[in-house]
C-alpha cells in the first residue's frame, strides 16, 4: 500500500476516536466559559502585581476558578511553584511530620520524586531525613495495586497516600479516574483518615471528571505541562482541601504567608489565557498521540496506549526495538520541531537514571511537554515517550517524518 493510502487508513480508523475528543473539549470549555462568566473576570484580572502581591485579585481569583473546575475547595496557581515536583514536595511536606509514615500506592513514583522521598539520615532534608518514613507498595505483574502487601505496611502513623495518575517513565499503564475512585473507595475502608494525595502531571482535562471529585484530598500538577494551555511560562498548582493547601502554601512560603502574599509579575495574562485554552490544547495533544498511536501500530510497532483505548494522560508509548530506531525517532521529532530543528539530539547520562536517555524537545517553553516532545531511555525493549503537541497538524507532521525516517533507516 502507498504511503498516503495507508495514513488515509489510519486516519478513517481513529475518526469515531477523534470525534470523542472533540466532544469533551467542548463540555470543558463550556465549563470554563461558565467559570470565568460567574467570576466576572475582567481585564483587571490579567494584570499581575508586584511587591508582596497583596489583594492579588488576579490571582485569587484564578485559584477560586481552578478549584472549582477541579473539585476543590482552594488551590494555589503560582509562578513561583518552580515545577510539578516542586508542586508535589510541598503537598507532602506540608502534610506530613516526623514521625509520620506514608505510602506510595502506585509503584515507583516519577524519578524526580526519589531526591524528595531521600533516605534516612541523608542530610539533605529529604521527607526520609527529617524522619518520615516511606513504604512503596510495588504493582502487581497485571499492573495492579497489591492490596495485600498494602494491608501489611499501614499502621496507625500512616498519614498519607500517594497516588500516580500518569505512567510517567515506567512501562505500567496510567490509572483512569475510575480506577483512582475504586483505589480511594479501597482506602477509605481501611484507612478513613488518611490523606490521599494524587500526582495529576499530565492528567488534566484529558477525562471529564479529575481525582479530587472522585473523593481526592489533594492534587497537584505543573503548568507547563497540561494546565498552562502552551502559554504559561512557568508554574505549578495544587487545589484539594483548604487545611492540606494552607500547609502547602506554608511549607512553599513561610507559615502564615503563604496563601495572601506573592507577586505574579508579568504571569497572570498567559495564565488565564493558557487555561482558557488548555482544553483545546489537551485536544489537539490527544489527537495525536491517537494518531502516532494507529500510525505505528499499523507499521507493526507495539504500542500503548492503543488507539482506541480509553486515555487519562496525554503520553504515548511506542515500542521501537532497537538503540538505532530510537536514536533516528527522536531526531526526526527534533527536526520537525518550531525551535531548534538544527539540533541533532544525542543520548546521554542524566542523574537519576540508570541508563543513557536521548530527548527530543524543539519547545517555545523549556521542557515544556504539553508541545510536542519524545524521550527515551537506551534500553530494551527501546521505548519512546511521546507527548504533547500544540496542534495536532504539527504532530502529523511530525510523525509521518519519522515514519519516514524509519524507513529510510530500515533500507540501509
Ligand atoms: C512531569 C511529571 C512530574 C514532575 O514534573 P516536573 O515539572 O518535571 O518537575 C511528576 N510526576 C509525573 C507523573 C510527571 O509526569
Amino acid at each position: 500500500m502507498s504511503n498516503v493510502k495507508m495514513q488515509q487508513n489510519t486516519i478513517s480508523k481513529i475518526t469515531p476516536i477523534l470525534k470523542q475528543i472533540e466532544e469533551r473539549v467542548e463540555r470543558h470549555q463550556a465549563k470554563l466559559l461558565a467559570a470565568f462568566q460567574k467570576y466576572r473576570v475582567s481585564e483587571a484580572h490579567l494584570q499581575s502585581s508586584t511587591g508582596y502581591g497583596y489583594d492579588d485579585i488576579g490571582r485569587q481569583t484564578l485559584e477560586q476558578i481552578i478549584a472549582e473546575l477541579f473539585g476543590g475547595e482552594s488551590a494555589l496557581v503560582r509562578p513561583n511553584i518552580v515545577s510539578g515536583t516542586h508542586a508535589i514536595a510541598a503537598c507532602l511536606y506540608g502534610a506530613l511530620r516526623p514521625g509520620d509514615e506514608w505510602i506510595a500506592l502506585t509503584g515507583r513514583p516519577y524519578d524526580t520524586l526519589f531526591k524528595v522521598i531521600g533516605s534516612p539520615h541523608d542530610g539533605t532534608g529529604s521527607l526520609s531525613d527529617l524522619g518520615i518514613r516511606y513504604h512503596e507498595i510495588g504493582l502487581t505483574d497485571e499492573y495492579r495495586v497489591d492490596w495485600s502487601e498494602f494491608q501489611q505496611k499501614v499502621n496507625h502513623k500512616t498519614k498519607l497516600i500517594a497516588i500516580q495518575r500518569s505512567r510517567g517513565y515506567s512501562n505500567r499503564p496510567s490509572f483512569t479516574i475510575t480506577e483512582i475512585a475504586k483505589m480511594i473507595t479501597q482506602i477509605r475502608k481501611i484507612l478513613p483518615n488518611a490523606i490521599v494525595f494524587v500526582d495529576n502531571c499530565y492528567g488534566e482535562f484529558v477525562e471529564d471528571q479529575e481525582p479530587l471529585h472522585v473523593g481526592a484530598d489533594i492534587i497537584a500538577g505543573s503548568l507547563i505541562k497540561n494546565l498552562g494551555g502552551g502559554l504559561a511560562k512557568s508554574g505549578g498548582y495544587i487545589v484539594g482541601r483548604r487545611a492540606l493547601v494552607e500547609l502547602a502554601s506554608s511549607r512553599l512560603v513561610a507559615p502564615g504567608l503563604g496563601i495572601e502574599v506573592g507577586a505574579t509579575h508579568g504571569y497572570l495574562a498567559d495564565f488565564y489565557q493558557g487555561l482558557f485554552l488548555a482544553p483545546h490544547v489537551v485536544g489537539e495533544a490527544l489527537k495525536g498521540m491517537v494518531f502516532a498511536s494507529a500510525l505505528f501500530e499499523d507499521e507493526g510497532y507495539t504500542v500503548s496506549p492503543t488507539y482506541q483505548e480509553k486515555r487519562t494522560d496525554i503520553i504515548q508509548q511506542i515500542q521501537l526495538d532497537s538503540e538505532e530506531k530510537l536514536i533516528t525517532f527522536c531526531r526526526a521529532i527534533q527536526a520537525a520541531s518550531p525551535i531548534n530543528a538544527y539540533v541533532q539530539p544525542e543520548p546521554s547520562v542524566i542523574p537519576g537514571y540508570t541508563d543513557p536517555v536521548i530527548m527530543a524537545a524543539g519547545t517555545f517553553v523549556q521542557g515544556a511537554s504539553i508541545e510536542l516532545s519524545a524521550d527515551g531511555p537506551l534500553r530494551e525493549p527501546y521505548t519512546v515517550y511521546l507527548q504533547g503537541g500544540l496542534t495536532y497538524a504539527h504532530v502529523k507532521v511530525a510523525l509521518k517524518q519519522a515514519l519516514h525516517f524509519l524507513k529510510k533507516y530500515n533500507k540501509r
